[in-house]
């Protein structure tokens, strides 16, 4: 569904990634690691369409992305950014409904069946309760809630998602990381998912590409890529990996060079 074929980012003329060749399959949640600055928002915004290849061609669907228009690639793919802002105090519903727009002409208003739509989206991500109220008024945790209802409500067959959960206490980690799997079965959305917490990678992902230097340094299914020798290798960082009620957990032991340790 998605196709990297010999792509290069980076920023004028800068190089932040190399040699991408990676196919994300129909109804996957594909992780994205790496340490900070490895170059997973760039690799998430080229899939976007925001930021063009500097060499190398990116397929959606088998069409050139570059061959849709903006409001093609919106009935797609749903991006969530890291830094979400909404300067206007919108209410929750207001701000769900802009998800409409991509599949209605900019003098339209919204039809029965785009309402109905935006009032699934808010039950499914339960939002529907704080509806009326004001997005400044809701915590991190429900706001971020109200971003996966936005995109939703966008009928994407493909869901960018740039650190959903950071700045998040673990129970909303863990709840946002829930949603998006169960989203991604139910509604048979293809998820790419960028995470910096490798234990959310290791228990929510079906894939995961790791990203050091400039390129991916591995790609499989997150036990095969998040090993204790990897991940010291890339992060710097000693770890154990160790076993715990059926399920695996990446444990720091300290930094390699021995400051922690
Ligand atoms: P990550 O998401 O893994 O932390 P990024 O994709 O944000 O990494 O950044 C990768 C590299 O690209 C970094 O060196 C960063 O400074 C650079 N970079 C990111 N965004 C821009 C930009 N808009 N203009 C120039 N350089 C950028």
């Amino acid at each position: 569904m998605i196709r990297l074929e010999s792509v290069q980012l980076g920023y004028d003329g800068r190089l932040v990634l190399r040699d991408l060749n990676v196919e994300i399959v129909p109804r996957e949640i594909f992780g994205l690691v790496g340490p900070n600055g490895s170059g997973k928002t760039t690799l998430l915004r080229a899939i976007s369409g925001r930021l063009p290849p500097q060499q190398g061609a990116i397929y959606l669907d088998f069409r050139h992305l570059s061959d849709l228009s903006s409001q093609e690639l919106a009935r797609e793919l749903a991006a969530l950014e890291q830094e979400i802002s909404c300067s206007f105090d919108f209410t929750v519903r207001e701000v769900v409904e802009l998800g409409r727009l991509p599949h209605r002409e900019r003098w339209q208003r919204l039809s029965a069946q785009d309402r109905e739509i935006v009032t699934r989206a808010l039950a499914r991500t339960h939002t529907l309760e704080f509806a009326d109220r004001g997005i400044h008024s809701l915590s991190s945790g429900e706001r971020q809630r109200v971003w996966l209802a936005l995109a939703l409500a966008q009928e994407p067959k493909v869901l960018l998602l740039d650190e959903p959960t950071a700045h998040l206490d673990l129970n909303y980690q863990i709840e946002i990381m829930e949603l998006v799997r169960s989203l991604a079965k139910e509604q048979n959305l293809t998820v790419l998912v960028s995470l910096h917490d490798l234990n959310l990678a290791l228990h929510y992902t079906d894939r995961v590409a790791l990203l050091s230097e400039g390129r991916v340094v591995a790609l499989g299914e997150p036990e095969r890529v998040l090993t204790e020798e990897l991940i010291e290798q890339v992060f710097r960082t000693r770890v154990r990996i160790v076993d715990g009620t059926g399920e695996r957990y990446i444990v720091p032991l300290g930094s390699r060079q021995g400051v922690l340790s």
